[in-house]
């Protein structure tokens, strides 16, 4: 189906990059991109912002008459804009697919509000392959009784600030969904000096910092004379928008609701 795709933050990191990817996907088209009001952005060409010829559309303040004419908007920006752009989506009947992190329950609320109304795909990591991940690793820690160990090891570039990643984070939840416990419970953060002995059931996180990594995650399964090893590799943010792109299309046939990449891959059925 054909879609003309809005994309709000046109000029961030991932802005830029689904500018990119939305002139090059056969059967998108783009309807236009915002940034708000005094960013250096505005009035520039959407092509000539990407470092492609001129398109005729130039970047604008303007996100209702972006909702207007555009068939699902992606929005990676910031979780107040966020919002905003929620409530536009209900108005202008428009889908949206929504990579934006750091959301607060309150602003949550808003979004599952707005589902109500329209199709929305959110996702904290729009990752194919991480999402597969998240899916193997919930069977399997349902599948291996607490005879096995789970540990979760990640790395990032040194700049990163926050550890473990909010993904090593979800990979955690999933093995403890798969295992019916909680991650507040079970999972273990810190190890440092005389810790004894590794308690039963409990899911271990390290996180290594170093480079310019972009990011790895492997999540250990460890028992008495075996042990599996699943793990993901990024060495390009273009897997979150190459997913962001795949759900903007996915959820232009979609009734109204709260969609994950779980459900825009068919892994929820
Ligand atoms: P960025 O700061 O480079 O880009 C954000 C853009 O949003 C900026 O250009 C900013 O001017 C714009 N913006 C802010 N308010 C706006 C408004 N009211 N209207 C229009 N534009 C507005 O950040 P980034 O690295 O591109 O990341 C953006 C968000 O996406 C973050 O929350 C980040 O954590 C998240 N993210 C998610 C995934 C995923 O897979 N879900 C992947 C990467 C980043």
């Amino acid at each position: 189906m054909a879609g003309a795709v809005g994309i709000v933050g046109c000029a961030g990191r991932m802005g830029r990059m689904l500018v990119q990817m939305v002139l090059e996907t056969d059967g998108l088209t783009l309807a236009g991109g915002t940034e708000p009001a005094g960013s250096d952005a505005l009035g520039q060409d959407l092509g000539a912002l990407v470092g492609f010829a001129d398109i005729g559309i130039t970047v604008t303040d303007d996100a209702a008459a972006l909702f207007a004419v555009a068939d699902v908007v992606i929005d990676f920006t910031i979780p107040e804009a966020t919002v905003q752009h929620a409530r536009l989506a209900v108005a202008h009947n428009t889908a949206m697919v929504i990579g934006t992190t750091g959301l607060a329950p309150d602003q949550q609320a808003v979004l599952a509000d707005a589902a109500q109304h329209v199709a929305i795909v959110q996702a904290a990591n729009m990752s194919v392959g991480v999402t597969v991940l998240e899916s193997l690793v919930q069977r399997l820690a349902g599948v291996l009784d607490e005879d096995t160990d789970i540990e979760i090891v990640e790395m990032h570039h040194g700049a990163k600030i926050d550890a473990p990643s909010g993904t090593a984070l979800t990979l955690g939840k999933a093995a403890a969904v798969g295992r019916d416990v909680s991650l507040d419970e079970a999972g273990v953060f810190t190890r440092h000096g005389r810790t004894g002995a590794r308690a039963r059931g409990t899911i271990g996180f390290a996180a290594l910092r170093g480079g310019d990594v972009v990011g790895d995650h492997t999540v250990i399964f460890a028992s008495q004379g075996e042990r599996i090893e699943l793990t993901h590799k990024a060495s390009s943010r273009t897997i979150f928008a190459k997913g962001a792109v795949r759900a903007a299309r996915w959820v232009l046939t979609q009734p109204p609701g709260l969609y994950s990449m779980h459900d825009v891959l068919g892994l929820t059925a």
